[in-house]
This record gives structure tokens, sequence and C-alpha cells, in this order.
């Protein structure tokens, strides 16, 4: 018997539908007394970017045999050549693409629509007409069994074309990809909420502008293209820094208690790795929530140690030698690249704040040709604007600075 083993590797989630189509198929196959479809999966992998899971599986067909011969192929004569529908996997000889009206059995070359190729177990092929079937198997309901090669031949056939592709939403993303994404938005604009979004026109919330990175670049517009390429540039997941984040928040993860729906959820996409288009925000999210934390005792740690008065004389211009110690975008209604807040510090640990749009950059800023570099000192001279405390902390707002080295 003709055993048909048919690989195939289909998206995950089309595997349900494939077996359904079997198991009804294999209804057709008992009634006409043939061995069923089988299908077995042979195993599952996450392949793309984005990733979709798929799954290697074989599909096991039994060629309907009697007396000896087996279904091969059903042939079609035209006035162009045959068409040749051949049980998947079996070679059928080259002398049948142009066979034409022929019977093997009768011997006679008649006018027929159909006819059918069949092997026996020599490996001998014979071509035979649909009405001699019955004659030369000796099988009283051939047509059944000529049915069920046809089955065989289309749905292996196919298999491929309609199995074997699936759309976005199938689509997987690498948990620690996304959290290392999420660091760099939130470090350089800071956190926007659904509902800061929804409040406030024109604000672009956290978790958008992290799932554009992963969207399948634009089509057509060379303009989009570009947009989406500097997006990536400047918040894909391809950043030592970020990455070396994102497995610190995952360990974090790991570690808190599993007290509520938000921090199970996070623990099941944690385990997995992986998460769809809808767990996005979820993810986001706890990039934020970890990175509060984070500075939260890192601030505990340093004003412990630092000095806490405000420096200088409200609307005086002064000059100080200060400590660049960080900075954070912020979107403003003024211009496009929004405003930055600087931050310095005095050799005492007095905080001091600049508000500008002066400089350019994410991670590390530029102020004219001047390279800032965290936890370098500079002389900043500017005016006094005001003075204001932020988290217990006293911060002196300074305006129009000029910084040098
Ligand atoms: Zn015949």
């Amino acid at each position: 018997m003709t055993e048909v083993e048919t690989k195939f590797d289909i998206p995950e989630i089309n595997l349900v539908s494939l077996q359904t189509k079997i198991t009804k198929l294999n209804k057709r196959a008992v009634k006409l007394g043939c061995e069923p479809i089988t299908l077995e999966v042979l195993e599952e992998y996450f392949e793309g970017t984005p990733a979709i899971k798929y799954a290697k599986v074989e599909v096991i067909g039994k060629a309907p045999q009697y007396n000896g011969w087996s279904f091969a192929a059903k042939l079609d004569p035209t006035e162009a050549g045959n068409l040749i529908r051949a049980i998947p996997g079996i070679q059928i000889p080259e002398k049948y693409k142009t066979s034409g009206n022929y019977c093997d059995h009768c011997k006679m070359h008649r006018d027929r629509k159909t006819y059918y190729i069949l092997q026996n177990e020599a490996g001998t092929f014979c071509q035979v007409g649909k009405n001699c079937l019955k004659d030369f198997l000796g099988h009283t309901s051939p047509q059944a069994m000529a049915n069920w090669a046809q089955v065989i031949i289309e749905f292996l056939g196919s298999i491929g074309s309609d199995y074997g592709s699936s759309n976005t939403s199938d689509a997987h993303y690498k948990v620690k990809d996304v959290l290392a994404s999420a660091i760099r938005v939130i470090r350089t604009k800071g956190f926007t909420s659904t509902a800061a979004a929804r409040d406030h026109e024109g604000l672009t919330t956290t978790s958008d502008e992290v799932s554009y990175v992963f969207f399948n670049p634009p089509k057509g517009s060379s303009k989009l293209m570009e947009m989406w390429r500097n997006h990536v540039e400047r918040f894909g997941p391809a950043n030592e820094a970020a990455q070396a984040n994102a497995t610190d928040i995952m360990t974090w993860i790991e570690n808190q208690e599993n007290n509520s729906d938000y921090i199970h959820n996070l623990k099941v996409v944690n385990e997995l790795g992986w998460i769809k288009w809808k767990e996005f925000g979820l993810l986001v999210s706890v990039a934020w929530v970890w990175m509060k934390e984070a500075e939260k005792a890192e601030y505990q740690r340093k004003s412990k140690e630092k000095a806490n008065d405000y420096l200088g004389e409200k609307g005086k211009r002064e000059t100080w030698e200060l400590t660049y110690v960080g900075h954070r975008w912020f979107d403003s209604q003024y211009n496009d690249k929004g405003t930055c807040m600087i931050k310095f510090e005095d050799a005492k640990g007095n905080s001091v704040v600049w508000w500008t749009s002066a400089v350019e950059g994410d991670d590390t800023l530029t102020y004219k040709d001047l390279k800032m570099i965290e936890g370098d000192t500079y002389t900043v001279k500017g005016t006094v604007k005001d003075f204001r405390e932020y988290k217990g902390r006293n911060q002196t707002i300074m305006a129009r600075c000029a910084v040098g080295k």
C-alpha cells in the first residue's frame, strides 16, 4: 500500500482547524472502508520577527488499494496534454503527461473525461478509464475508492497553502525585547498612560511608542520607512544597557509576591518569555513600575548624604560649577522635540534644575558643540527663576543657561 507521509510547517494557531478538517474527512474514510488520515505534531518552535509559533506536523494518508493496486493519480486529458493530480510523494512516469485517451484495461482509445493511474506492489503503473475501474479491480464500488484517492490528493496537496500562512494577530514578541524597548522610551520621554494620552491631545502612549518598534516596516512610503527606522534606532531593543535592565525587571517580577491579578499575569508572561499584541500595555507598565522603584531606592540612598539648600537669589544671574547628574525629556506644546529637564548638583549635593530645549540627544545630551557626560562638572551661568520642592528635595530652577567646560 502506498503510504503518503507529508511534513508541513504550519502556524500553531492553524492546528485546530487542520485537525477538525481531518476528523471530518476521516468520517468519509470509514464509510468508504479506507484507512483514515493521521496527524502528528513533531515539534513546536518560534520563528521570525515578530515571532510566529509554528508546529511541524506529519500528515499520513494511505492511498486506497485493492487487489494489489493502489491509486496513484487522477488524470484529465486536455488538448494541451494531461492534467495530472498525483497523490503527494508519488513520482508519476513521464509518459503519462502525454498518454491521452487510452485505457490499459480495455486497450481502447476512447474519449473519456477521467482516468486513474494505478500502481501495483511491484511498482508497475497503468492507466485505467473511470468506467473500467470496476472490471479492472474486481471491486464492487471502485468509485468510492477513487473518490477517497481524490480526497487525499486534494487535501494533502492543499495543506501548505490552506494552513501554512498566518496573520500578524498571531505574532509573538519576546518579553525581554519589549521590556528593553519600554525602558528606552520611558528614559527618553517619561511614561504616558492611556488616560494621560486621552486627556492631552498630541501625547502618544508609551505602549504605542513601544509597539511601533515591533510593527513590520511600513510599505510604500519612503518617508514613513525612514521615520520607522529612526524610531527603531532610538527605541529598539538592541541596546546593551536596556537589555540589562530588562533582565533585572524579569528577575524583579520573579521575586514579587503573587498577591494580585496584575502580578499573576506578569508572572505568567515572564515564564512564557513571549507576549502577544494585546499584552504590550501590561509589560510596558511594569517597566515603569520597576523604574520608579529603582529610582526611589537610589534617590533615598543618595539624598541621605546630600545638602538640601536653595542657591542664589531669584531673578539674579549666577555662575556655578555644577555636576550634570541626569535629564529627562517631556513633550512640549511649543516644539516637536519637547523640553528637556536637566538636573545638576553643586559640590555639596544641592539640586539645580534647568528646563530647556537648547540641547539635543536622547541618551547623551549635546549643548551647542559640547557633549554632556553624566557625572562631569560644568560651568553653568544662568538666571535663578524659582525655588521649588520636589519629593522633599529643594530645587533651584534656572533659566537661560549657558553651559561651558
Ligand atoms: Zn477501459
